[in-house]
């Protein structure tokens, strides 16, 4: 009662039902192994946390300006040369509460209501019902079966004269997926030819495997920021192991950020300066902290594909980057938030339905834990769902008897 019909028709997350009755089951002191998790346990750098406490120190804590720190604007600046070879002035640059917020401004001051946004399948979660949330359409293209990367007609099918933008993700929540250089091309001249925004949301662009590289939507652009309908999303959640200090950015035309910045000055005004000295200090510190995860993350990947051969009738497509994966569990003949809840109840186990990122019949698993977690979490698994193993397992200081076949 009293709520509108537009915030009544935003999902409620079955990850976050998952994870509640997860963390009640911990609180009942049962050994509940994580594998739903969308952050690695590598702690923020030291160089992050003395930034902000500095700040704090020094009573520095008013207002800051709504697009930015200049100071931290100017990392982003050094940090988009030096990753992107792309030179872009502050003008450019707005900071905003996570990668996440400034993908909901930026969608905020691009749609009308009914505007078309094309995703590609398997997608984040939030992307669709940040569609919504501002009147938009979200259009889902799915990949051929078998696979994860979309296809070039495909995209250019679901085009219509009401869509706005196309967002790309790579490397993929929840695939681990890497675009080929080609296909990110291919999209940049769509989203050209067709006067459309391409949003690339680039916060894993450096937990790439095998000693490949992301192609960033810009190696592709003609023209000046300024007259460019590439957007790129960024910030230090991921990368620096950050995510509580919600500090993301967008690089964009400056008209665009100005907008963005409007859209920001009504809603949270600007981010906590002390965070984005926090993530200043990240920018401008040691950047092997990044390689140390990406090396962490690829022994992990490793681990996590090699357990999972072990699972009769399991089809896993090789990450090429984040700490995701997302195996096809669909021989195991049940809806993914069902197969979740199994998992969850019969081995203590956590993951994500795939249905959440329009993957019906797989399961979104993170190899972000230590190979020992991961060993454990898949024999679990393999214990519940195939009866060729033996009938009881070691769990915790208990043993369990599967007996529900
Ligand atoms: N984009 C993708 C693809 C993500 O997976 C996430 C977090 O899970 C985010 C954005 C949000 O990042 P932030 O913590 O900077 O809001």
């Amino acid at each position: 009662m009293g709520i509108s019909s537009l915030a009544r028709s935003i999902a409620d997350s079955p990850t976050l039902r998952l994870n509640e009755e997860a963390r009640q089951l911990r609180e009942r002191g049962e050994p509940v192994l994580h594998l739903g998790i969308g952050e690695p346990g590598n702690p923020a750098p030291p160089a992050a946390i003395r930034g902000a406490t500095a700040r704090l120190a020094r009573g520095d804590v008013k207002y800051a300006p709504t697009d930015g720190l200049p100071s931290l604007k100017q990392a982003i600046v050094r940090y988009t040369e030096a990753n992107y070879g792309r030179r872009v002035s502050p003008a450019n640059v707005i900071v905003s509460a996570g990668a996440k917020q400034a993908l909901y401004n930026l969608l905020f001051a691009i749609l009308d209501p009914q505007d078309e946004v094309v995703l590609l399948a398997p997608h984040w979660v939030s992307y669709p019902e940040m569609v919504r949330m501002v009147r938009g359409v979200p259009v889902v293209v799915a990949p051929p079966p078998g696979g994860f990367l979309p296809r070039l007609e495909d995209i250019e099918r679901a085009v219509t004269p009401a869509t706005r933008a196309i967002i790309v993700n790579s490397p993929n929540n929840p695939s681990g997926a890497v675009y080929p250089a080609e296909l990110i091309e291919s999209l940049v001249r769509l989203a050209e030819r067709r006067g459309l925004y391409l949003v690339a949301d680039d916060i894993y662009h450096r937990l790439v495997f095998d000693g490949r590289e992301a192609a960033p939507a810009w190696r592709f652009a003609t023209g000046e920021p300024d007259g460019s309908r590439i957007v790129v999303i960024n910030g230090v959640s991921k990368l620096y192991g950050m995510t509580g200090f919600r500090i993301g950015w967008a690089v964009a035309s400056r008209e665009l950020v100005g907008v963005m910045s409007n859209v920001q000055s009504q809603t949270t005004t600007c981010c906590s300066p002390v965070m984005q000295a926090g993530a200043e200090a990240a920018l401008d510190g040691d950047q092997d902290v990044i390689e140390d995860l990406r090396r962490t993350m690829q022994e992990n990947r490793d681990v996590m594909l090699a357990e999972l051969a072990l699972l009769p009738g399991v089809r896993t497509v090789k990450p090429g980057g984040t700490f995701y994966c997302l195996p096809d569990f669909s021989a195991y003949r049940r809806d993914s938030i069902e197969l979740s809840r199994f998992l969850l109840e019969q081995a203590l186990v956590v993951t994500v339905p795939g249905r959440e990122f329009g993957m019906e019949g797989h399961l979104r698993l993170s190899y972000t834990g230590s190979a020992a977690e991961i060993r454990e979490a898949i024999a679990r698994i393999r214990w519940a769902l195939d009866p060729c193993t033996p009938a009881e397992i070691r769990v915790g200081s208990k043993t369990r008897v599967r007996d529900w076949t």
